[in-house]
């Protein structure tokens, strides 16, 4: 456990038993039931289907968002606020219907409802969200047939808040409302000034490309009134970035937003609404600190500090305090998903022994290389490491000009490997390790090969280096003895996983068990609910992966399958690149009917060749064993 960090990302929902196995628990509490991952990863196999798998595991979404609720709420008691909280899930954080359903089924006795960004969202959101004391709050570019939709939310009774980004959207939201003669609910969006530290710190700020500047609020104020329509100016809305990291920023925003609203509403706006959009970090590697990739304060801190600082602020002016919402995605939705996969196969590090004697006939290079490999001691490893490579490239242009022979270059490279794996030993005694010996852990590293893609299935891990714990699901009462490095089954390069998380940095290589004979290796990427599943490509055709969805009973500990969605097979992502799958299939006879005309092949090979094809299109994207 300890290895892996487990207990600093885990949130308390992984834990290692000691039976060394992965599991899992979304319950609080010391004696709570868990559920061994490899017990679930059988159970799906048992059910034909393969890994790659995406896993939700609904019990965890239903605590998050009670854990979310319960922490506002100690904190609006502990503060003495007026108001009250309801959050709202921004749809885009993760889209499928399943999850959609599930946060308006688990949210509905706090009220929690959803953030739509585009049509698309919003027309999910109408037709997902019955609760209505439940907000759904519009953000984005709306045009006509958005602001009609949302309207009409209204004369349904929904609290369907329409957040203007842009001041041109305001003419139109207001004419629409008088053509359908239904009463909108306005909220605005204003770029605070504040920015935050952070991966997505762009989103926010004045530099924001989202947003009304102060001289636009105070255009919209009078536009409003000029209208008699101030009454329904009811939200103050800002986001200033997902995953902030630092709890300064956060209350920096807040304290920001707040003088803003005491200001919109000394102007005379009806308000009741203040909307502090996403941002609320998720602790991926476990550090607790305020690196980008983590956070430096707990759920119940966020929620204090938010809540104290709108109603220390508004206290100020004798406001009335708003009903407090946040958009949180990542951190509501992270921990419901996690990807398993298995591992194909492995290939070590480990170059062959270089002779003890040099062989007749080596250039004076190959002689110095060899020389370098015997001298190498604690005091000089620098000093051997340049000259190693020194001499490496010098040979490798000797052999390009045909001075050295191929046998010769391989002796040398060898040598070069093992001085570089000396050299890494050697590294691992030092107290302060020099820049340049960084990259030599993952360039001395196994390879294991993984049954999945990152573009698919991990794509921030590619895209922006985003880390997702990850480990082995199994034999964690044994001490891995390799350390790898993780490729998928693309042939891209960029198709691999090179930074683990770690307590006190980021960690280049993952300590991995050997691979055993006729015996299936798993390991599982975690946190991965956020932002992966539609930001997914189809990278080499590699499609989307099975999903299966559990619930764990409380009572009896067991697991149950609940929802089982097939993958994208072959001829579904080749479909989606406007291939004919029939087509394909009739022109690939065509071949095969020539082959047999021109005697290539017997008409019963053409058969076993005709069902192997179509067997490849209706299957699996992933390896299959
Ligand atoms: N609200 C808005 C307007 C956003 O743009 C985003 C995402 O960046 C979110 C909410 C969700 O943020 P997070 O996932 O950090 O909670």
């Amino acid at each position: 456990a300890e290895l892996y960090g487990i207990r600093n990302w885990g949130n308390g929902y992984f834990d290692v038993a000691d039976d060394g196995g992965l599991v899992v628990s979304p319950f609080p509490g010391n004696n709570a039931p868990t559920v061994n991952l490899l017990d679930v990863v059988n159970g799906i196999k048992d059910r034909g289907m393969n890994m790659p798998v995406l896993l939700r595991v609904s019990n965890i979404l239903d605590s998050q968002i009670k854990l979310l609720h319960s922490s506002f709420r100690r904190a609006i008691k502990q503060t003495g606020y007026q108001g009250v909280y309801k959050g709202v899930f921004p749809i885009k954080v993760n889209q499928q219907q399943q999850v959609i359903e599930e946060i308006t089924r688990f949210g509905r006795e706090f009220h929690h409802g959803l953030e739509a960004g585009s049509k698309a969202e919003l027309i999910a959101a109408l037709g997902t969200l019955h609760d209505r004391e439940a907000c759904l709050v519009c953000n984005g570019y709306k045009d006509e047939e958005f602001i009609d939709l949302a309207l009409y939310a209204c004369k349904l009774g929904m609290q369907c808040i329409m957040v203007v980004e842009m001041l041109s959207e305001l003419p139109a939201i207001i004419e629409r409302s008088r053509v359908l003669d239904i009463k909108p609910l306005i909220g605005i969006r204003m770029k605070l000034s504040t920015r935050a530290t952070g991966q997505w710190a762009e989103s926010g700020g004045d530099r924001s490309v989202f947003g009304l500047n102060t001289s636009e609020l105070i255009e919209t104020v009078d536009l409003l009134r000029k209208e008699g329509m101030l009454d329904c100016l009811k939200l103050l809305h800002y986001h200033i970035g997902s995953q902030i990291p630092n709890i300064r920023d956060i209350r920096a925003g807040v304290l920001e937003a707040s003088r803003v609203y005491a200001g919109l509403v000394q102007e005379g706006a009806a308000m009741g609404y203040l909307d502090l959009g996403g941002g609320l970090a998720v602790d991926y590697d476990g550090s607790h600190t305020n690196y980008h990739q983590s956070r430096n304060y707990t759920l119940d801190e966020y929620c204090v500090d938010v809540i104290d600082t709108v109603a220390e602020t508004l206290n100020g002016y004798k406001i009335e305090h708003p009903t407090i919402i946040t958009e949180s995605g990542r951190a509501t939705i992270a921990y419901y998903s996690v990807l398993l996969f298995n591992i194909l196969d492995a290939t070590r590090f480990e170059p062959p022994q270089v002779p003890e004697a040099v062989p007749d006939g080596v250039s004076e290079m190959t002689k110095d290389l060899l020389q370098t490999l015997k001298n190498i001691n604690q005091k000089n490893l620098q000093e051997c490491f340049h000259d190693a490579i020194y001499y490496r490239d010098e040979l490798r242009i000797l052999f390009k000009n045909g001075r050295i022979s191929l046998r010769e270059r391989g002796l040398a490279e060898n040598a070069f490997w093992h001085i570089m794996v000396m050299i890494n030993k050697g590294v691992k005694k030092l107290k302060y390790v020099p820049d340049e010996f960084e990259a030599l852990d993952s360039a001395l590293a196994d390879i294991y090969y993984a049954n999945f893609s990152v573009f698919q299935s991990l794509p921030d891990a590619w895209a922006i280096k985003q880390l997702f714990p990850i480990m082995p699901i199994h034999r964690l009462n044994e001490r891995p003895t390799r350390n790898a490095i993780i490729s998928d089954i693309t042939c891209d390069c960029d198709g691999k996983i090179e930074q683990f998380v770690d307590l006190h940095d980021v960690r280049k290589t993952l300590p991995l068990h050997e691979l055993r004979e006729n015996e299936e290796y798993y390991l599982a990427a975690f946190l991965v609910g956020a932002y992966q599943e539609t930001l997914g490509d189809l990278h080499n055709l590699l499609g989307d992966t099975n999903v299966v969805s559990i619930t764990i009973s409380q009572e009896s500990g067991r697991f149950e399958i609940v929802k089982e969605l097939e993958g994208d097979s072959v001829a579904d992502v080749l479909s989606y690149v406007e291939y004919n799958p029939q087509a394909l299939r009739d022109s690939f006879k065509r071949n095969a009917e020539r082959a047999v005309r021109e005697k290539l092949i017997t008409p019963a090979e053409r058969k076993v060749i005709m069902t192997a094809f179509e067997d490849g299109i209706r299957g699996y994207t992933y390896f299959e064993r």
